[in-house]
């Protein structure tokens, strides 16, 4: 690394100083999240105001949220010579999701559980990095996805997976203040979101709507930490009052008998947006817990505010207006995804718009003023309601999803037609580019009373996508359903199936796509369909998880160039100048154990990899590493389990502790295709912590030896079960 170098990127000359004081005399600099802090901060404009061509400043590039760049120096004459500029290597044990800041000569990103890495955006070297000291007694599930860093003077926000949230100088990464943002340590709270920088506060929501939490947000002040305002999404028991009016207002909306012992959910846990004119914070909540609505709150009701979009005074923290996309929701549909701000003529009107497409599969245009409906139309196959009332805003419900007496082939999937991936709005194009995920799933009551789990994955539906059916008697579909030919009936192709759609928002309708989907028709590729990004000269990109990033023209689709990265993408890119060139970068690697991504033999590395014109082929990561877990189907190493007893007992603690990162979300391996050294040292694993460097944290405190050997028993029977039907299906 030379000084030299440094001391010519365009910065500020106080900043300037401290990098390259940094970049001589520290090659990494690792900051444990200590309590050190250093004064005399000087402040300059908030990253919010950042208005150079050349800065990626927030999330989606500014205020707006567009994921769209000013800047034309890459376009469709030149992008065919767009090649590595630089990479940096970043552990992984679950997908790299954010999508990097830059501003001042400094790229600031996170990995997983709240790692920070401050990077020279020219040579990728590292400034400094920060790991936080995450609290092990959080559930510290699956690696711990983190969507993002925010920026404000010179401070850098993170919330990492234990929900602490940082401010890290941005010179060194010393932390600066820190403050805990959970307030039920007995309950399945983390943080995965970006804190989000909005008025004189940083903002941030927590996640565990799947599990036994209540959302909230809060507002910190940004200098100082200290806490300026909290908003629940839902309410709390009502017998034990209301900890802010709209609580109040709220829980007219649910049964008095609701199940407020487990949280209700609503988690806040990715979109935000804030318009600095309005003074307006925008906060999209999530989905129910349990899913069920008949279990949530028996008698109904539209469960405020859940699957709804907040518009929030930033300052005094009270509610302005409120748009709910899915009343009473029963199917995953939450609202959380971010939201584009954006001015529009509609109808020869000019109109300040907030624009979102929540899971429910409708793209919604409000006027982020007054939350008044613009527009909302299926942005993919939609078969829960025929549209959505003009005047109302509420949805045409058609009752071909409501799986109360029932199974129901539902559209979109529990995954949504769109998921967090963000999508980006090009102004010039008048197009948002969405990526879309096209599926049905069947969804049903659970069979007999259901039971809430402490700290447990609690969704309350009995739900099977369409690979299950194809093994109907190896996934163990209720019997009495009917076959999934009678419950599609008219219905379309259920496969998953994803695709980049280029919407219309003022014609209300798709004016082009492409198909995205793999080779593999994975569904555990379908459930990470990358992030969109496009720039003033026209262009839109998107990785995949073939390992490739594909840059699109914006007008028709037409693919003018195909980078090989060699690692798979989920995350949005973005770009940058420095000097006069102008790079693209994009987080790369997703550690999924599944054939469909081109890393997963590289599990536990991921990278940014920077792009410019004239750079060549991007080198690839060492392929040597063996897969985490098995990937063949072989026959199981150990004797089949015949107590059916402790297989039982066995398959409660796994439904209840382990089904979601092993099976509902494919983030961890499958365990029916353990190796012998697995089952060898399967209590070493589960109580010991022996593949904890690849994401599988240690049990100890919920498993005695006991529980282990139960949960080996059911793992074994169902390693067999598996075996039996597929080598019965290949035959
Ligand atoms: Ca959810």
């Amino acid at each position: 690394m030379g000084c030299t170098r440094i001391l010519s990127l365009p910065i500020p000359r106080k900043m300037r100083a401290t990098l390259v004081g940094l970049a001589c005399l520290l090659s990494l600099n690792i900051v444990h999240g200590s309590e050190t802090s250093r004064s005399g901060a000087h402040a300059r404009s908030g990253s919010n105001s950042e208005q150079s061509t050349g800065t990626w400043p927030t999330a989606g590039q500014d205020w707006r949220q567009r994921y769209y760049s000013p800047l034309k120096g890459i376009h469709a004459g030149n992008v065919r010579q767009l090649g590595f500029a630089w990479a940096y290597d970043i552990p992984v044990s679950t997908s790299l999701a954010a999508t990097p800041l830059v501003v001042n000569g400094a790229m600031f990103t996170s990995g997983n559980r709240g790692s920070v890495f401050a990077l020279d955006p020219r040579h990728g070297t590292a400034l400094w990095v920060f790991e936080p000291v995450v609290n092990p007694e959080t559930q510290n599930c699956c690696g711990g996805v983190n969507r993002g860093v925010a920026l404000w003077n010179e401070l850098v926000y993170v919330a990492a997976l234990d929900g602490m949230l940082y401010a890290l100088e941005a010179s060194s990464g010393r932390v600066r203040w820190k403050v805990d943002t959970i307030i039920d340590k007995e309950r399945s709270y983390s943080s995965t979101g970006a804190p989000y920088v909005a008025g004189g506060a940083v903002v941030i929501g927590n996640s565990g709507g799947e599990y036994d939490t209540r959302g909230y947000i809060t507002a910190y002040n940004l200098a100082t930490g200290k806490q300026l305002w909290r908003f629940f999404v839902v309410p709390g028991d009502p017998k034990r009052g209301f900890e802010h009016p709209e609580m109040e207002f709220a829980s007219k909306s649910w049964d008095p008998n609701s199940r407020w012992d487990l949280g209700l959910g609503g988690n806040a846990w990715d979109g935000m947006a804030y318009d600095p004119a309005l003074n307006l914070l925008y906060v999209g909540t999530g989905n129910g817990l349990p899913w069920d609505r008949k279990l949530r709150s028996p008698a109904g009701g539209d469960n405020l505010f859940l699957a709804s979009i907040l518009a929030i005074d930033a300052r005094s923290g009270r509610l302005v207006w409120y748009y709910q996309t899915t009343p009473g929701d029963r199917w995953d549909f939450n609202a959380a995804q971010k939201m584009i701000l954006a001015d529009l003529d509609i109808g020869g009107a000019h109109r300040k718009v907030l624009m979102q497409a929540p899971k429910n599969g409708f793209f919604y245009v409000l006027d982020r003023e007054t939350g008044a409906l613009i527009s909302a139309d299926p942005y993919v196959y939609v078969n829960w309601a025929s549209g959505v009332d003009r005047k109302t805003g509420v949805p045409v419900e058609t009752g071909k999803a409501d799986y109360t007496d029932a199974p129901k082939l539902v559209f979109p999937s529990s995954y949504g037609g769109h998921n967090w991936s963000p999508m980006a709005f090009n102004p010039d194009l008048g197009l948002v580019y969405v990526p879309v995920l096209e599926a049905g799933e069947v969804f049903g009551s659970v069979q007999g009373p259901w039971t809430y789990r402490s700290r447990a994955w609690n969704i309350g539906v009995a739900l099977y996508p369409l690979a299950a059916w194809k093994e109907r008697e190896c996934n163990d579909i209720p019997d009495n359903w009917p076959s999934i030919e009678v419950l599609r009936g008219a219905e379309p192709d259920p496969s998953p199936r994803t695709f980049l759609k280029a919407w219309d928002p003022v014609r209300k309708k798709s004016a082009w796509q492409v198909e995205t989907t793999g080779p593999s028709r994975s569904a555990v590729a379908f459930r990470r369909s990358a992030g969109a990004m496009t720039t003033a000269s026209g262009l839109v990109f998107q990785g995949d998880s073939a390992g490739h990033l594909r840059v699109f023209d914006g007008k028709n689709g037409e693919l003018l160039r195909s980078v090989d990265l060699g690692s798979s993408v989920v995350a949005a890119p973005m770009t940058y100048m420095v000097g006069s060139d102008q790079y693209v970068a994009v987080m790369a690697g997703v550690a999924v154990q599944d054939r469909a991504f081109v890393d997963y033999q590289q599990h536990g590395q991921g990278r940014v990899i920077a792009l410019k014109l004239g750079g060549g082929a991007v080198p690839p990561l060492d392929r040597a590493q063996e897969p985490a877990g098995n990937l063949n189907r072989s026959k199981p190493p150990v004797p089949d389990e015949t107590s059916m007893q402790k297989v039982h007992a066995g398959k409660a603690l796994f439904e209840r502790f382990c089904v979601a990162c092993h099976v509902s979300t494919g983030r961890a391996p499958d365990l029916t295709r353990m190796d012998a050294a697995d089952h060898e040292e399967f209590h070493k694993i589960v109580r010991g912590g022996a593949r904890q460097s690849k994401g599988m944290p240690s049990f100890k405190e919920v498993f005695n030896d006991e529980d282990a050997t139960l949960l080996h028993a059911y793992i074994i029977n169902q390693a067999w079960k598996k075996f039996r039907c597929e080598v019965k299906s290949d035959e």
